[in-house]
């Protein structure tokens, strides 16, 4: 999508904190951190929301997975504890309509979210 920011990070058009990127998925540091760590890891692919996905997108989404818990380790917040968010649609407060997990670590989490 041409005027999706996250399609445009994945492009290059848009600076971000890059800290992984491949042919499918990209990782970078959120411009609004809500913990010491927090990291978006998004598929190149533009996929709206989880709620989009179709069987041909569970691959991606087991790599998505797959590269939050690499990037957890590489962050060194593996062994203290992290917490991944996927938020969903407009009560789960998604604002940008490009799915993405939230990885955040570095301090305690409360339970239930907000
Ligand atoms: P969500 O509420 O799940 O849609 O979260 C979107 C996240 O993207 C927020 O935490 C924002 O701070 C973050 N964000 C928005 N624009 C950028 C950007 N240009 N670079 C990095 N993070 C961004
Ligand atoms: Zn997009």
């Amino acid at each position: 999508m041409t005027d999706c920011i996250f399609c445009r990070i994945a492009r290059a058009e848009v600076k971000a904190k890059i800290i992984h990127s491949d042919d499918e998925i990209v990782a970078f540091h959120d411009i609004n951190p809500e913990a010491p760590t927090h990291v978006l890891v998004i598929p190149r692919k533009h996929i709206p929301s989880i709620s989009d996905c179709t069987p041909e997108d569970f691959p991606i989404l087991a790599r998505l997975l797959e590269t939050c818990a690499k990037i957890a380790e590489q962050e060194s917040i593996r062994e203290s504890g992290y917490r991944l968010v996927l938020n969903a649609g407009r009560d789960a407060g998604q604002v940008v309509n490009h799915i993405h997990f939230h990885i955040l670590g570095g301090r305690k989490m409360s339970w239930p979210p907000g």
